[in-house]
């Protein structure tokens, strides 16, 4: 299917997309020669409409966005376009336009959270919490307790009860929280790490571990 240009006066909106983390990074118009200039080149051109002319995105800020894919709505009114980014999608040099949080939102991660937690008990401890009991007692319980609750986690793999299982690898998770805060790992320190072993190749995401295959 083709965008319906006549429909909308001639511009259809286009949402921005950074391809692999799926961050919505801008939104802009595009007109007939600006979509025939994407499918010809594979980067982004859009109209501008205070400038009422054609817009190469990145022709002054060196910021240009590489499309990956694209997708038309049901109405063939708006598209959705995948690209890699260069740089900064606002002329801001925010990375995307959408940072003005009216209505703030927690992105934070349960990771975040449960940790943020632990740190919490170190600064304030609470008296009679678990969490600075082990604080307490060192490195070497935090480790005991890492590794019964792996084993536990192994054995309870091998049973029927996912029930089990998932709350042996509730504790396992909250032992290794406890463990990376005690030796000052955080968890973007993680994430990181595992980022950047996640590689895309193709539409297939190839997750690389270091375990063996
Ligand atoms: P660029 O295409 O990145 O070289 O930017 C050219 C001009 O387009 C800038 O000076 C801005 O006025 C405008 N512009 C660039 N990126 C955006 C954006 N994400 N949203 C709105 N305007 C933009
Ligand atoms: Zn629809
Ligand atoms: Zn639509
Ligand atoms: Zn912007």
């Amino acid at each position: 299917m083709k965008p319906d240009f006549n429909k909308m006066n001639g511009l259809i909106p286009a949402i921005v997309q950074d391809v692999k983390t799926k961050q919505v990074l801008m939104l802009a118009y595009v007109n007939e020669e600006a979509y025939d200039m994407m499918l010809k080149t594979h980067e982004t051109y859009f109209y501008s409409r205070s400038r009422q002319e054609l817009w190469h995105k990145g022709e002054t800020s060196g910021h240009f966005q590489h499309i990956e894919g694209m997708s038309l709505d049901c109405d063939q009114d708006t598209l959705l376009i995948y690209v890699t980014q260069t740089g900064a999608a606002c002329h801001t040099g925010h990375y995307s336009c959408f940072f003005d949080d009216i209505i703030p939102y927690d992105n934070s991660s349960l990771a975040d959270a449960l940790y943020g937690t632990i740190m919490d008990r170190i600064e304030h401890p609470v008296e009679k919490s678990y969490t600075n009991y082990l604080l307490n007692e060192g490195v070497d319980k935090i480790c005991k307790k890492v590794g019964e609750e792996a084993t536990e986690t192994v054995i309870a793999a091998k049973n029927d009860s996912k029930e089990d299982l998932i709350g042996e690898i509730g504790d396992l998770y909250y032992h290794v929280m406890v463990l990376m805060a005690n030796r000052g790992v955080k968890v973007e320190d993680v994430e990181k790490l595992l980022k950047e072993r996640h590689k895309i190749s193709g539409n297939k995401k190839v997750f690389h571990t270091r375990g063996e295959y």
